[in-house]
């Protein structure tokens, strides 16, 4: 489990997808609709236990990654920006 900031964050708008390099140089792809859908958030977890993780509309941009020290503040399109993603729960976070 890495607890460490990456070495680098690559939001691409075009691809739809941000590639993390991590310390240890894995480098790491994850959709900008994986990560609306791994919410961390209170209100997201409540949603996904309930089985509503299919309201994560598929053309979801992430607009923002705001560094917060322990991990990252997303901003999506959809307005939603209440996500805190700590760095270990980034890097299990898969495509
Ligand atoms: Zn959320």
């Amino acid at each position: 489990m890495l607890n460490t900031a990456p070495l680098s964050l690559n939001n691409s708008h075009t691809l739809q997808q941000v590639v993390v390099t991590w310390p240890n140089n894995d480098i790491q792809t994850i959709s900008h609709q994986r990560l609306r859908g791994a919410c961390p958030c209170a209100k997201c977890r409540a949603a996904r236990i309930q089985g509503k993780i299919a309201l994560v509309d598929a053309d979801v941009k992430l607009i923002a990654m705001n560094p917060m020290g322990y991990g990252l503040q997303m901003v999506f399109s959809d307005g939603h920006d209440r996500g805190i993603y700590p760095w270990s729960y980034l890097h299990e976070l898969s495509t």
